[in-house]
């Protein structure tokens, strides 16, 4: 009797395992064909940092204050700042440098910024055959778009 009802529940186990099988044939598929079909990426996503340029004012928002630069914990970022000619700095960044590859993606930098003037991007397709992940922020210019570029502006109000 012991050996029919271990029969009976390899049987039912079985079959629950396979009613789970055929219900995810008829399910919508979670899988990509990537890279030509991309995900849809949350608000909340942390990629690369960037700086955008603030459209109005045609310029990043960077008023080169170092609060990013100090709370960073991997020390990846760096900033220099601009000066006149007669050598007096101005609140605005002569350089500006992240190192990618130190990065974290903890977002301390962007929620110390007191002008917004920085954001972590929808960027996730960050490999490279080079071994050097410094990059320049002020020198590419960065222009937001998507759904990042939304939170951009929406952030910029409360500033
Ligand atoms: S996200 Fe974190 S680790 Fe990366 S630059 Fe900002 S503070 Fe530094
Ligand atoms: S990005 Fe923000 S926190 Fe960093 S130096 Fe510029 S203004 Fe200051």
């Amino acid at each position: 009797m012991k050996y029919i009802n271990e029969i009976i529940e390899g049987i039912k186990s079985l079959l629950s395992g396979m009613l789970v099988t055929l219900k995810a044939c008829f399910e919508k598929p979670i899988t990509l064909q990537y890279p030509d079909e991309r995900p849809e990426i949350p608000l909340r996503f942390r990629g690369r940092l960037v700086m955008p340029v603030d459209i109005e004012k045609n310029k990043v928002r960077c008023i080169a204050c170092m609060m990013c630069v100090n709370i960073c914990p991997n020390k990846s970022l760096s900033c220099e700042k601009e000066t006149t000619p007669d050598g007096k700095p101005i609140p605005y960044p002569k350089k500006y440098e992240y190192n990618l590859g130190s990065c974290l993606f903890c977002n301390l930098c962007v929620e110390i910024c007191p002008v917004q003037a920085i954001i972590m991007s929808d960027e996730y397709e960050l490999s490279s055959y080079s071994n050097n992940f410094i990059m320049d922020l002020l020198k590419e210019n960065y222009q937001i778009s998507g759904n990042k570029g939304k939170l951009f502006k929406n952030k910029l109000k409360e500033v």
